[in-house]
């Protein structure tokens, strides 16, 4: 069966050109969309055919969706792969897509909406049997309220935002005096962030791990997972390092949360890729949100599981029949590290010329980038430049690969974290895989 003879990809950057390159694999035609600017980007100039749906601003550009399906009509387009962030968990977009005749890579609209709201999504997982962080179950209307709850589980206390997503819409509460403040501020910024001011409360953990597991449903009940992924390497709750398997799981507590989550996917008749992300500490999983998208760390799952989850994608959209009767068998251990243009100490974007680059290669190595020597780093957009992604048989060769790359990675004209990278290389802690998500942060930076 054919699976679609073009697909326009609604994004930017390395996801755009990674998606390319399993469409050129599979033999389907792509379609570039870019801002005016991004004219010179590498996802552009490997299209098969590209379209300028706007200027520099996403919100008229990679958000604007009307542009997009207009792009998609134009060039003939039948499908839509939305790649991650901008509007890849918009739940409108997927149903104008298929409006109009096109078919959305991706879940259907109802998961998105409630997987993409995390009290629903908590509400629709507590009964399916998954625990979740203690706190309140549903939205907190007052700071009255919220100091009520906060009393009940303890301080401290994090007040989230039900849209919140990319570590933002968050404050920790250590006490009720810090409670009104923080409401009020929490909220606000929720409302100017995603455009909602509903918001949550959720006991603080003081150590966990964050452990997440890559599903794939085919909308009809049957459901795969691909394993887990430790991303407990966090700054201000963004994903620094990612690794798989999580060293901090034995056999049977990885099977166990694995099982669960695939089990869930499989009860919601669930279509496409997705991850339930889980907080984990003594012993305990707790379930804190599912993402309804392919995520930036999945070409760690993609190594030790030797499988191309962008083709997943595709092929249940087209409605191919996947073979899911076991799991795949985990092949030594990947780790991802995300390479930033940003300032070592002040974490500030830097955006910029490439005045040098030169990529790391090798064995076990792969860079997923839309770098190269005189591209410019443009300001509007996240400052993630590149994915080094690196397998090896055990994890003790992981790190040393790991390691060999950075020092030979050369990217000049703008600042960039590869000296943190190293840094976190070299620390005693993270080689045993002794880490939570406060460790970088607390322990390495010492803030
Ligand atoms: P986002 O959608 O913004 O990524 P998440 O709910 O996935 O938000 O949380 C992002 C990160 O915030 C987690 O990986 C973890 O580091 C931190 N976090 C979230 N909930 C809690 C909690 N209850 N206690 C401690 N840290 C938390």
């Amino acid at each position: 069966m054919a699976l679609f003879n073009k697909i326009l990809i609604a994004n930017r950057g390395e996801i755009a050109l990674r998606i390319q390159r399993t469409c050129f694999e599979l033999g389907i035609a792509t379609v570039a969309v870019h801002s005016s600017a991004d004219t010179e980007a590498m996802a552009v100039h490997f299209a098969d055919e590209s379209v300028c749906i706007g200027p520099a601003p996403s919100s008229e550009s990679y958000l604007n969706m009307r542009a997009l399906i207009s792009a998609a009509k134009i060039t003939g387009a039948d499908a839509i792969h939305p790649g991650y962030g901008f509007l890849s968990e918009n739940a409108d977009f997927a149903e104008m897509v298929e409006a109009h005749g096109l078919c959305f890579i991706g879940p259907r609209r109802e998961h998105i909406e409630t997987m993409g709201d995390k009290i629903a999504a908590k509400a629709t997982v507590l009964e399916m049997g998954l625990q979740t962080v203690p706190g309140s179950n549903g939205s907190v209307k007052s700071a009255a309220d919220a100091k009520r709850i906060a009393d009940d589980i303890g301080y401290p206390v994090l007040i989230k935002a039900a849209s919140g997503g990319g570590g933002r819409g968050m404050k920790v509460v250590s006490a009720a005096t810090a409670m009104e403040e923080n409401f009020a501020l929490c909220r606000q910024e929720s409302l100017s962030a995603f455009g909602s001011d509903e918001v949550y409360i959720e006991k603080y953990l003081p150590a966990p791990r964050h452990i997440e597991v890559q599903v794939c449903g085919d909308g009809e009940g049957g459901a795969q997972h691909f394993w887990e992924r430790d991303c407990s390497l966090q700054r201000r709750h963004q994903k620094v390092v990612e690794e798989a398997p999580s060293p901090a799981l034995n056999e049977a507590l990885r099977k166990k949360i694995c099982e669960q989550a695939r089990d869930c996917t499989a009860k919601l008749r669930y279509r496409g890729a997705g991850t339930f992300e889980f907080l984990y500490q003594d012993g305990v999983f707790y379930f804190i949100e599912m993402n309804t998208r392919i995520q930036v760390e999945h070409p760690v799952s993609e190594s030790i599981c030797n499988v191309d989850l962008i083709a997943e994608q595709i092929r249940i959209a087209a409605g191919e029949k996947r073979d899911w009767s076991k799991p795949p068998t985990i092949s030594g251990h990947a780790m991802e590290l995300r390479i930033n243009a940003e300032h070592a100490e002040t974490f500030a974007p830097s955006p910029g010329r490439i005045e040098n680059y030169h990529a790391p290669g090798g064995l076990g190595l792969r860079v997923d980038s839309a770098l190269y020597r005189g591209y410019v780093v443009p300001p509007y957009y996240d400052s993630m430049i590149a994915k080094l992604i690196v397998h090896a048989p055990d994890r003790d060769l992981c790190l040393a690969r790991a390691m060999r790359a950075v020092h030979e990675y050369a990217i000049e004209g703008v600042e960039t974290n590869l000296a943190l990278h190293k840094r976190i290389l070299s620390a005693k802690d993270f080689r045993k895989g002794d880490y939570t998500i406060h460790w970088l942060e607390k322990v390495l930076l010492g803030r």
